[in-house]
């Protein structure tokens, strides 16, 4: 069966509208998929609303990717499964919200800086409705012909370590992964190899993740060898920790994964979709 428990759609930084994800999704024959905009559920809520005359095919489960710190750098951690109008989500919502829009300011006074003006409301206009992030900010950086693409906007400005990389207000790792325990989800340590760690560090992330409360370590994001696949199994097992994947689809591209991943073969280890797969599909 193909699934999805990472996906972007223009609530965030994706191209497609929660609609026409969803209508992806069951053109592409998935039996599950969450999707999970960076620090909002508007649409997951949007693509809900349009499922509810379809058969619940595929099956939608909430879905949000929140932004945190630990140890200095920017960790991304999966909910699912959430009641997304508890009061632990309206509190984490409500915090990141602000929080990328100071971000966001912050962000453009440093674009200023580097003698670029106007970035705010240039990376406004292009977010429009969505939550505003760094790839807004990029494409601004595109338009005005201040960098050839992306790549190069995130190289030299917006990327890892670079003057608008901006993490100083996100909240700590604990704190998202409490957020989304206390409003019954499943916290999931996204795209654990994204983060540039070192294996130590990376295991000291999953350690400090699991002490917070969170469950499952998402095994395949993306387009990954199976090496390293197997290497997220191996750390998942070895810390008690559940599974999940997905392919954190943003847009069409050459590169770009393509909506739905194919259910691994786990050989001990739990996936976090079991919760939600309906009994008669147990046997
Ligand atoms: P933000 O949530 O504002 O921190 O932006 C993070 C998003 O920026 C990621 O989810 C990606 O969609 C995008 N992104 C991060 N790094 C890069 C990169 N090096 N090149 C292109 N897009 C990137
Ligand atoms: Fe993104
Ligand atoms: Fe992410
Ligand atoms: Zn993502």
């Amino acid at each position: 069966m193909l699934v999805d428990f990472h996906t972007h759609s223009t609530a965030s930084d994706g191209a497609l509208s929660p609609g026409d994800l969803l209508a992806r999704a069951r053109a592409a024959g998935l039996g599950m998929l969450a999707i999970t905009d960076h620090d909002t559920v508007a649409g997951h809520l949007d693509a809900a609303g349009e499922l509810s005359g379809c058969n619940g095919n595929p099956q939608l489960i909430p879905g949000v990717e929140y932004s945190c710190r630990w140890s200095g750098i920017t960790i991304h951690v999966v909910g699912l499964g959430m009641d997304c109008h508890h009061t632990a989500m309206q509190e984490a919502l409500g915090v990141l919200d602000i929080a990328r829009r100071e971000r966001g300011a912050t962000i453009a006074r440093r674009l200023e800086a580097l003698g670029y003006p106007g970035a705010l409301e240039g990376a406004q206009a292009e977010a429009g409705e969505s939550q505003l992030g760094r790839p807004h900010f990029s494409a601004w950086l595109v338009a005005q012909g201040h960098v050839r693409d992306h790549n190069e906007a995130f190289d030299k400005y917006l990327g890892q370590g670079k003057r608008g990389d901006v993490k100083a207000f996100w909240p700590e790792l604990h704190q998202v992964v409490r957020w989304i325990t206390a409003a019954g989800g499943v916290a999931v340590l996204a795209h654990p190899l994204k983060y540039r760690c070192t294996r130590m560090k990376l295991r000291r992330l999953a350690v400090a993740f699991r002490e917070s409360g969170g469950l499952a370590l998402e095994i395949i994001s993306g387009r990954q060898t199976p090496d390293q696949t197997a290497a997220l199994q191996r750390l998942a097992r070895e810390l008690g920790l559940e599974v999940s994947i997905g392919s954190d689809f943003h847009r069409d591209g050459p590169y770009s994964p393509q909506l739905g991943v194919e259910l691994p073969r786990l050989e001990g280890l739990r996936g976090v979709w079991e919760r939600w797969q309906a009994p008669s599909n147990l046997y």
